[in-house]
């Protein structure tokens, strides 16, 4: 059987995956965790960031130029982000793995052009 928990304020029993204790309303525990999905949402921005940069470069090229641009050039600015990121005591590991997932995604769209 699920074990049982307590909360840590009133003391009272808690149901196995209760986000708020059902007696005094403090949250519990679970939900201090910063879950994947922030650092998805830092990954997402990241990418946004860099297409829109991307965009903005690509309306002020000349046509000779935008014949040049392709998704190489997101996968490297990437790249030169994650580097940086990971010589920044700040970051943890699991934020670090999914800039280089990101890049990994850049990659293969480059590759795919
Ligand atoms: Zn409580």
């Amino acid at each position: 059987m699920a074990e049982v928990k307590f909360c840590t304020k009133c003391g009272g029993s808690l149901p196995n995956d209760a986000k708020f204790c059902p007696g005094c309303g403090i949250a519990t525990k679970k939900s201090y965790r910063p879950g994947v999905g922030y650092y998805l949402l830092v990954a997402v921005l990241l990418i946004g960031c860099i297409f829109a940069y991307g965009l903005m470069s690509y309306n002020t090229m000349t046509p000779q130029e935008r014949a040049h641009f392709n998704a190489k050039d997101n996968a490297q600015a990437c790249w030169d982000e994650y580097h940086d990121k990971v010589n920044d005591p700040r970051m943890s590991k699991q934020e670090l793995g999914i800039i280089y997932g990101a890049c990994k995604l850049l990659d293969e769209r480059a590759k795919n052009r």
